[in-house]
């Protein structure tokens, strides 16, 4: 990692959490503030919000006052600026910044608004060098996006060095940005706030129902405009798009509308700041759904009234008549256009709008690909019927749209001097999406549950594609197929996805209705074919390596501890959570995990606690870093932050392991005598429910033993045993059917 020792200096919100960000990527940080008792209580309340990914990183995390400390930035190899939004205050700090950093460090800005050519101007040339603005999302640890933006003054060599450090070591999908007010993301979205905000006053439109016309029907996020007002703070919007509105020309659409409406007026008057404040457009109440809506003509807060449910294509509710349709032609119309009009100005090419407005602001598709879906002919008819301006991009587009397949390769319509063109959209290096093969490549194998694709080099990718890819039957009879496939093509495997679900484990439903009907051979032989499946990839004579991009749990993780190597995203969950469902875990997960503990060094009787507990408790760990600890994964299993390259990454393990590759030998196991386990249980037994209990008990007998070593393949034998015993219980299939039905567990 070239950018080892980092230093951010302002311990407010944005940088607190960023240098938090920092250590989970193992830099070194160094935390400034006015004062450092501000930077020591700003980590703490990192640890509390989960800025850090293991508590324990805080301490890489050095805090101190700029007043006294400012030394410390001189082996810093970037330090970022996170201090209040005011240009002479940030250029004063760029100056004694100068005075101490180290020639060559990159100096960053966090700014939301000011231009870089404003931070840099009059700027000593040695120093406007390294200077760029690199614009993080709150919270920092979670958003994805990164808006980069640098300058004639920039040297590439830096940007190109930051780059990698933020998109490698810190995950972050960087979209670059012109040196415009509000770069991307807040251009658009704060557009698309004032415009929904203004609109719906103009209409008269109540609360819900305009974010019910916004979030399903076009893809964007439950919170609509009114619920994101309340998250973003109703203080900070008028703010924002004042700015914005004093930096931009006259004539820019988003002039149009009031930055602070008489109704916010009043609101912020009486304190209703949002979700912060106690409420906002909506505040928490006893009433219907747990809260209650603002009216916002009258300004009182009332019972909500049943939303329309608004499903289908987003341009089928533009093209209605009724208030929900007017609403939202006026606020999407105008925010597509918006959005068609500032390319090239913020932008090179519509993707990156798109690329911005997903991981920025949440939304499924960014405006471009939304025209796409609406019909970018009808929209520039409709919106010239309204008299509304037609950009000149949206015009070029109605021909053929933004996007499209040509030659296997994905093309943008992009705008040149000559006129709009498609122009081909190359995965950034080392990037292997598994969308995109989809769309550019056919599988060499694939079922109705699974897909198997050629990665070059000799290298298979398995994916699933069942709902949520539960091992259905089909799934499991794909596993143990691919098994025998993979030597026809391939001498190494990459198994997973880089989607938002690695799997979620073995599929209830099934295993439900083969419990109600008491069919204890129906599930010995579903459990058992699912041993042999994953058993035939362990055994494999070629490496397995799981690409977990998210969620893996239950029969998912299952899977994980039967390869050979796991490359995990830091954001991935990870858990055996059969006891929520009232099991145990059936597919050798027990035998993999306690092996895992005994490879530590654990002796028997630790080893047999630690697996008990965690079993029993069905923890789902909230990250690959705790999932590491919790040695879900192996020391040597790669933990990578950034989801886009987790393929990539794994094809490059799977590579690795290669040469001279042999399937590992599963070890002997040890087990303490029952007296042990039997002190475990009576330690858990105040905090277990009762069929957590029986659970319990049972696990004591099947991880206790005689002394004798016992193979991963015998316990396993006694897990069946168990599992099949308690499928075929009330309780468990109480606890099955709550999950089913509603995704929760039932603690009975
Ligand atoms: P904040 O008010 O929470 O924190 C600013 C911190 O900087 C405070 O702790 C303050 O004591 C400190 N500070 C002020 N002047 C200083 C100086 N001269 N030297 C050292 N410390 C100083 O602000 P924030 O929300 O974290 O925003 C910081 C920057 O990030 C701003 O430029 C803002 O526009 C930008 N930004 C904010 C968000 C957001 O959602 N809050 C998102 C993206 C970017």
């Amino acid at each position: 990692m070239e950018l080892r020792k980092c230093a951010v200096i302002g311990a407010g919100t944005m940088g607190a959490g960023i240098a938090a960000h920092m250590a989970n990527a193992g830099a070194e940080v160094v935390l400034l503030d006015l004062d450092a008792e501000v930077a020591s209580r700003a980590v703490e309340r990192q640890v509390k919000v989960g800025g850090f990914m293991l508590p324990g990183f805080a301490d890489r995390v050095r805090t101190g006052s700029t007043r006294t400390d400012m030394a410390l930035l001189a082996d810093a190899d970037w330090i970022v600026e996170a201090v209040a939004e005011r240009l002479e205050i940030k250029r004063a700090l760029f100056a004694e910044i100068a005075r101490f950093r180290k020639p060559g460090s990159v100096l960053s800005s966090n700014t939301s608004t000011i231009p870089l050519r404003e931070l840099v101007e009059g700027m000593n040339p040695a120093l406007a060098r390294d200077v760029l603005i690199a614009h993080f999302f709150n919270p920092p640890r979670q958003m994805r996006l990164l808006e980069l933006v640098s300058g004639p003054r920039t040297d590439p060599g830096t940007v190109a060095r930051l780059s990698r450090f933020i998109d490698v070591a810190l995950g972050k999908s960087i979209v670059a940005c012109n040196d415009t007010p509000g770069f991307i993301a807040n251009r658009i979205g704060c557009f698309w706030l004032a415009a929904g905000l203004g609109e719906a006053l103009r209409l008269g439109i109540d609360v819900e129902t305009a974010d019910a016309a916004m979030g399903k029907p076009f893809g964007l996020p439950r919170t609509g405009i009114f619920g994101l007002y309340d998250l973003i703070g109703i203080d900070l919007m008028p703010g924002l798009i004042r700015s914005l509105q004093a930096n931009l020309p006259t004539e820019d659409a988003i002039q149009a509308y009031d930055a602070e409406p008489a109704r916010v007026t009043a609101m912020l008057e009486r304190g209703l700041t949002g979700r912060k404040g106690g409420g906002g457009f909506y505040r928490m109440a006893a009433g219907r759904g747990g809260r209650e809506v603002l009216d916002l003509s009258g300004g009182e807060y009332r019972d909500p009234r049943p939303a329309p449910v608004l499903e289908g294509e987003p341009r089928r509710l533009m093209a209605g008549t009724d208030l929900a349709a007017r609403y939202a032609w006026a606020v999407m119309s105008r925010t597509l256009a918006y959005a068609a009009s500032l390319v090239p100005e913020i932008a090179d090419r519509p993707d990156q709008v798109d690329e911005a407005m997903r991981l920025g602001y949440g939304w499924t598709y960014g405006p471009f690909e939304l025209i796409d879906r609406i019909g970018a002919e009808w929209l520039a008819g409709r919106l010239a019927e309204d008299g509304q301006p037609v950009p000149a991009l949206l015009q070029a587009a109605s021909a053929g749209g933004f996007y499209r397949v040509a030659d296997g390769a994905r093309e943008v319509l992009a705008p040149r001097e000559s006129g709009a063109v498609h122009a081909r959209l190359e995965p950034a290096e080392g990037v292997i999406a598994l969308p995109a093969l989809r769309l550019t490549r056919q599988p060499v194998w694939s079922s109705e549950a699974a897909s198997l694709w050629d990665l070059d080099d000799g290298v298979g990718l398995f994916a699933f594609h069942t709902k949520l890819n539960v091992f259905t039957p089909p799934l499991i009879d794909a596993v143990q197929q691919v098994a025998a496939v993979v030597p026809r093509y391939f001498d190494a495997l990459v198994a997973g996805n880089d989607g938002p679900v690695f799997s979620a484990g073995a599929d209830l439903k099934t295993m439900l209705a083969l419990s109600e009907g008491n069919d204890r051979a129906g599930l010995e032989a579903f459990l058992l074919a699912g041993q042999r499946a994953f058993d035939a990839l362990a055994c494999a004579p070629f490496p397995v390596v799981g690409a977990v991009g998210a969620l893996a749990v239950g029969g998912g993780c299952e899977f994980l501890l039967h390869a050979h190597r796991v490359v995990a995203h830091a954001e991935a969950r990870i858990g055996l959570v059969e006891a929520q469902v009232g099991l145990v875990p059936g597919w050798g997960g027990v035998a993999a995990w306690l092996a895992r503990h005994q490879a530590a060094g654990l002796e028997a009787g630790e080893a047999a606690s630690a697996t008990l507990r965690a079993v029993v408790r069905g923890v789902t760990w909230p990250g690959a870093f705790p999932a590491q600890e919790a040695r879900l994964l192996r020391p040597d299993d790669r933990i990578v932050m950034n989801a886009d390259r987790l393929i990539a990454d794994a094809r490059a393990v799977a590579l690795a392991l290669r040469p001279g590759f042999r399937p590992p030998a599963a070890p002997d196991l040890h087990l303490p005598p029952r007296a042990v386990l039997d002190g475990v249980v009576d330690d858990l037994t105040s905090f277990l429910a009762p069929h957590d209990r029986v659970i319990a008990r049972a696990l004591a007998g099947i991880l206790s033993g005689d002394g004798r070593p016992v193979s991963a393949s015998d316990l396993t034998a006694r897990v069946t045993e168990c599992f099949l015993d308690l499928a075929l219980t009330e309780p468990t299939r109480a606890r099955m059917r709550q999950m089913i039905a509603t995704g929760k567990p039932l603690r009975n």
